[in-house]
Formats: structure tokens, C-alpha cells, sequence
């Protein structure tokens, strides 16, 4: 713990983790995601089900979930025990309270995370997510997710995470550009092109990024519209940056199919969430010919064994807002949707809706995770020992900031590429990282998620290691 001052060590062990990266560090979380069987090694994941039982939060602990998979891949790599120390842990993480007029008249406190994982590889980069249950633990795991995902596609940017707590469902859009320009101006010294560059995430939009980047562009007293991305192609949006996750996400099922000796026209696949991620993911992967046979969102599910036509959904979606009445397809239960027979399921709506409840109940092939940390360390051991296929996150859902680079590219550039173009380069690096993720696995016998994190780890080792660490 030497170097480490108290406060930062306060922080470190609030999820009630040990702090010491060495093996003892790993008897801090023994269950979960330390792996002790080697029989695991050449599946799919590197958690064990023999381990002690843990409680559900403990498990659901995102932090926890993220450090547990680094830790497990670091010790893999036999990692220096000093960038062990400064890898697992984010480098900044600010917290602010902003002041907000509400239509009422009255006045409303927010409280805003934004925390900066890594700079090693360049400008920090991620989401903002507007939500109830947006926690520091969680934005400190989606900030490091961040990290090893750009690492993974191998694309010069570290990881970064933000996040309000509110119920962007109850605040008028005036409320939400207010507290969206205040949490901005709270961040302006720590964002911009070249620090740190913000996106959407969940309940947060384009135009959210077109309020933060006029926000940031009156401070600064010039248009920058390279502050963020997932921007209105209108304000220096790239094409194909909407779809661009989904299309990622297709792109690494087409590539598990070919490993697998699969084909897409024989293939059944069960969506979790029906937004950005999910809806797009159906997009595609029903345009490739793929039977999608299930849909579910929070408050309820559709299913059809047959096949859901995708583009009349999008259409019932488009007209009535939720899934639910469309004749296409029957109501299901919105739990019971995970665990029917299907041959890929995409969680593709949010964090630990697999976990040590749900996880033995699975029947999919392939488990392709369009979300950020929808399978908890523990599910992984179960997954393991049915054999699933995993395609982790931070390799599944790369397409998005993939392309939030492009865009990222074309503001400094001023010139902007063709949707075919954007496209083109996209699905390029999606098969490039796939097959680096499954050649990584095999070389070094782990599966899928812990030869994801070995490779991005490897890379952000080198970069740190490179730049040396100042003064
Ligand atoms: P979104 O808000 O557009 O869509 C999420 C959808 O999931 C909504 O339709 C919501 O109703 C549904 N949902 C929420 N909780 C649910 C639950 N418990 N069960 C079933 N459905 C539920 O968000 P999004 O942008 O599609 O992001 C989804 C996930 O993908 C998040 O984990 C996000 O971090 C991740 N992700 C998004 C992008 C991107 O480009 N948008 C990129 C990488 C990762």
C-alpha cells in the first residue's frame, strides 16, 4: 500500500475490496473470478462455481466484477506488481454537485461522477449515463471497461466514464439541458479534445452531446466540436456513429459463427433491450438472414420461434414508444425471455441480468454481450462449465467507440467520410480485434473475456511502461 495516500485508499476498499495487487490481492475476492481449475481454462471462462458463495451485492458489484477479471488476467500476464497497482485503479475521479432551476421554480441538487481511468494511450474517452441507479462503483468499472475495450480495438484513447444521478424520465427537456450544461461546466477544465471526450450512454443522446459541446465551445470561445462524439451528423457527427455499436456487435456474431461452423439462416438469436444497442443489433442481424426470435425490454418481452420481423417492429416501436401490442409476436415473461432455447443471446440493455440465479438456466451457444457488464464473475463460472461462448463486452460492443473515434478523427480533420467509407474501416477493426481476442485465448489458453482483458492489459502495460511514470 506504500505511496498511496489515505483518502485514495479510502476510496479504493469502499466496495470492500483488499488493496495489495499481489496474490493476497486476489484473496480479497477469492469468489469472484479467481479461477481454480484448469479444466475451465480452454472454454469460455476463467471463474469457478466451487468457490464460497457471495451475496448478491458483493457479486453484482460492478467495481468488484471488473477489478476481479483484471486481477485474474494481470496475474495470467504475471504483471509488475507496481503497474499492476497503477492499472487497476483510476487515475482521477471527480465528483461534483450541481445546482439546477427546475420548471417549478424551485432549485435541485444533482450529483455528477466523471472518472478518468487511464491517459497512458491518449485522450481518456466514454460515456455519460443519466440514471437513479448510477453509482461512483459503477462509474469507476465502466471508466476502467473503457480502458481495456480501446485497448482491445487498439485505438489511441484511454477510458473514461460519466454519470448524473437523476430520472431523466421526470425532467422536462428544459431541466435536462440546464443540469446537462451545469455538469459540463463543472467538468470544463478536466474535458476537451485532447483529455478527455465524452459520449452517450444510457437516457443520454445526441443531444446531449450537441448541449455539451455548445457549452464547452462558449467556454472556450470557439466552436470545438471534437469535445465529444455521438453527435447529430448536423454538428460534426460522423455517419454510421448511430448503428456503429450494433454493427460492431453483428460483426463479431458472424465472426463466432465462422469459428464455430455455424450459419446465420440456421441461427436463432434472443435480444435483452430494444434501445440504441439492441434495436440495431436486431437491424442487422435480421438483415443478414438470422431467425430473431425474442425481444426483451424491462417491463416485458415478445417472442416468436418463428422469427420477429425486425423492420415492422422498428415500426411499432417508432409509432407507439415500447414494444409491447405488436401482433408479430406473443407477450412473454421479461426474466423468463433469457432462458429460452436460442442459439445466440445478446444482453444488450444493462448491467448483471446474468448472474449465479439465472446463469445454470442459460440454453444459448453463443453469448454475445452488447451490454456493458451484463454477466457477473460468478455466472462466468457457470457459463464455463456449459460450455457457452462468450463474447465479452469490451469486445462485443467496441463498434461504438470504434466509430466515436472516426468521428473523433473527422472534427480535427474538418473532413468527413461516406457512410461506406465509415462502415468499411469499422467491420475491418471488429474482425481484426475478434480474431486478436480468439488467437489470444488460444495461445495462451484462457477463454474469451480473460484473453480480452490479457491483450488490452498487454498493451496498456507497454504504452505505461513506455512513457515512464512522472516524477
Ligand atoms: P438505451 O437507453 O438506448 O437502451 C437500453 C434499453 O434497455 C432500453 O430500451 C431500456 O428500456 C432497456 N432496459 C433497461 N433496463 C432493462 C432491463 N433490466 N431489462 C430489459 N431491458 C432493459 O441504451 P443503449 O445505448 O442501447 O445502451 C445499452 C447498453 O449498451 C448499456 O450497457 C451501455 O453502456 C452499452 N453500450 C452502449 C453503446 C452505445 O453506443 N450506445 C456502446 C457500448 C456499450
Amino acid at each position: 500500500m506504500q505511496g498511496l495516500n489515505p483518502k485514495r485508499m479510502e476510496k479504493m476498499t469502499m466496495a470492500g475490496e483488499q488493496l495489495i495487487p499481489t496474490g493476497a490481492a486476489l484473496a480479497g475476492h477469492p469468489t469472484l473470478g479467481r479461477n481454480t481449475s484448469s479444466a475451465n481454462e480452454d472454454s469460455t471462462m476463467s471463474t469457478t462455481t466451487s468457490a464460497a458463495p457471495v451475496s448478491l451485492e458483493q457479486e453484482t458489484n460492478p467495481w468488484l466484477a471488473q477489478a476481479a477479471r483484471f486481477d485474474e488476467a494481470a496475474r495470467r500476464l504475471n504483471l509488475d506488481a507496481g503497474l499492476w497497482k497503477v492499472l487497476r485503479y483510476p487515475a482521477r475521479e471527480i465528483i461534483v454537485h450541481i445546482p439546477v432551476a427546475m420548471d417549478d421554480g424551485s432549485m435541485e441538487i444533482f450529483t455528477g461522477y466523471r472518472v478518468q481511468h487511464s491517459f497512458s494511450r491518449g485522450p481518456c474517452k466514454g460515456g455519460i449515463r443519466y440514471g437513479l441507479d448510477v453509482s461512483l462503483d459503477e462509474v469507476r468499472a465502466l471508466a476502467s471497461w473503457m480502458t481495456w475495450k480501446c485497448a482491445v480495438v487498439n485505438i489511441p484513447f484511454g477510458g473514461a466514464k460519466g454519470g448524473v444521478i437523476c430520472d431523466p424520465k421526470k425532467m422536462s427537456t428544459g431541466e435536462l439541458e440546464r443540469m446537462t450544461r451545469r455538469y459540463t461546466a463543472s467538468l470544463i477544465e478536466f474535458i476537451g479534445p485532447e483529455k478527455d471526450v465524452p459520449a452517450p450512454d444510457m437516457n443520454t443522446n445526441e443531444q446531449t452531446m450537441a448541449w455539451i459541446m455548445d457549452t464547452y465551445s462558449m467556454h472556450m470561445g470557439q466552436t470545438m466540436t471534437s469535445v465529444v462524439t455521438g453527435k447529430p451528423i448536423s454538428l460534426g457527427g460522423s455517419r454510421g456513429r448511430r448503428e456503429a455499436t450494433g454493427r460492431g456487435i453483428s460483426v463479431c456474431v458472424d465472426q463466432a459463427l465462422k469459428h464455430l461452423n455455424m450459419y446465420p439462416v440456421e441461427t436463432s438469436v434472443i435480444i435483452q433491450g430494444f434501445g440504441n444497442v439492441g434495436s440495431h443489433t436486431a437491424r442487422f442481424l435480421w438483415d443478414k438472414g438470422y431467425r430473431v426470435i425474442g425481444i426483451g425490454e424491462f417491463d416485458g418481452a415478445l417472442y416468436n420461434p418463428s422469427g420477429i420481423d425486425i423492420s415492422e417492429l422498428l415500426e411499432h416501436t417508432a409509432r407507439t414508444g415500447a414494444i409491447h401490442g405488436f401482433s408479430g409476436a406473443q407477450p412473454f415473461d421479461k426474466d423468463a425471455i433469457l432462458t429460452q432455447p436460442c442459439d445466440v443471446l445478446i444482453p444488450a440493455a444493462t448491467e448483471n441480468v446474468i448472474t449465479s440465479r439465472n446463469a445454470a438456466d442459460l440454453k444459448c451457444r453463443i453469448l454475445c454481450e452488447g451490454a456493458n457488464g451484463p454477466t457477473t464473475p460468478v455466472a462466468d463460472g457457470i457459463l464455463a462449465e456449459k460450455g457457452v461462448f462468450i463474447i465479452p463486452d469490451i469486445l462485443a460492443n467496441a463498434g461504438g467507440v470504434t466509430t466515436s473515434y472516426f468521428e473523433w478523427v473527422q472534427d480535427r480533420m474538418g473532413y468527413f467520410w461516406t457512410e461506406d467509407e465509415v462502415n468499411q474501416r469499422l467491420d475491418r477493426i471488429m474482425i481484426d480485434s475478434f480474431n486478436d481476442v480468439l488467437q489470444y485465448s488460444i495461445a495462451h489458453n484462457v477463454n474469451n473475456r480473460i484473453a480480452a482483458y490479457m491483450l488490452a492489459i498487454d498493451r496498456v502495460a507497454h504504452t505505461t511502461q513506455q512513457r515512464g511514470i512522472y516524477a
